[in-house]
């Protein structure tokens, strides 16, 4: 149990010392409203800070993430730690790697069950709103734990890939049970379905690339959240951050 994780750890390392800061943006964006497009009102703010505050407290957020070493890579597969994945485009994606990293985020089960306990006495806007605080605090989380990737492979002078996951961008969400191979998800109690489905629901796995010539931050800038100050290898200016500063309990950008 650390603050910390190890890029190419072989043994499922699991991260609960999370400072984890929700990002507001994203729960807005559940919400369906488009950043610098949609502008909500009053009563949807004054929901949103209750949501917030609530979710906040009840969130238990975990990381489990295990590295292999890649044996084989093509174009559209890469085979790691006994494990095939098939993955379009990824070697276009992130170019050479010579591992991957497998990881599992949750933010537990508590605010599952307040949601369903709002359902249950028809608070349904706030009930609402609180799921989409408990499906950022899972995307926000992955983020924590891509960031700390990075940070930790930029000590080591090798390179992070931007995360991927089973059902986006073409990767087959059956291969969900295939990640869960390298990386299960038993350390921080998430399970899966035959149907790929994990529980607790607030969870996402993802897969990264590991190596000295791998691509970086082509589809999205990992550095704009990554609260790293003086960072050599930084890409892009922090605008905002996914960590929380413990002294003084607000989010600051180091
Ligand atoms: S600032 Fe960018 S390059 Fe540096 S550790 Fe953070 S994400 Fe990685």
């Amino acid at each position: 149990m650390s603050g910390t994780l190890a890029v190419r750890s072989p043994l499922p390392a699991v991260l609960d010392d999370v400072p984890l800061r929700v990002d507001r943006d994203e729960v807005l964006r559940f919400q369906g409203y488009k950043k610098g497009v949609d502008v909500p009102d009053a009563a949807v703010l004054g929901l949103f800070e209750e949501a917030l505050a609530l979710g906040e407290s009840l969130i238990e957020p975990r990381v489990v993430y295990r590295a292999a070493a890649v044996t084989r890579q093509d174009p559209d597969r890469i085979e790691a730690g006994g494990t095939v994945l098939h993955i379009p485009d990824i070697s276009h994606w992130w170019g050479h790697v010579d591992a991957v990293g497998a990881g599992i985020c949750t933010v537990g089960e508590a605010l599952e069950r307040h949601v369903r306990r709002l359902w249950d006495e028809r608070e349904l806007p706030l009930a609402v709103m609180l799921d989409s605080v408990g499906s950022a605090a899972a995307e926000s989380l992955a983020e924590y734990a891509n960031d700390l990737l990075c940070q930790a492979a930029v000590a080591s002078d090798v390179k992070v890939t931007n995360r991927i996951s089973p059902g986006y961008a073409g990767w087959d969400t059956a291969e969900q049970a295939r990640l869960f191979e390298l990386c299960p998800g038993d350390p921080i109690g998430v399970t899966l379905n035959a149907s790929c489905v994990m529980t607790p629901g607030k969870s996402i796995s993802f897969l990264v690339g590991v190596g000295a010539a791998a691509r970086v931050d082509h589809y999205f800038t990992q550095c704009r959240r990554c609260w790293m100050r003086d960072c050599a290898y930084r890409r892009a200016p922090a605008v905002v951050t996914v960590r929380r500063e413990r002294s003084a309990g607000r989010p600051v950008i180091r």
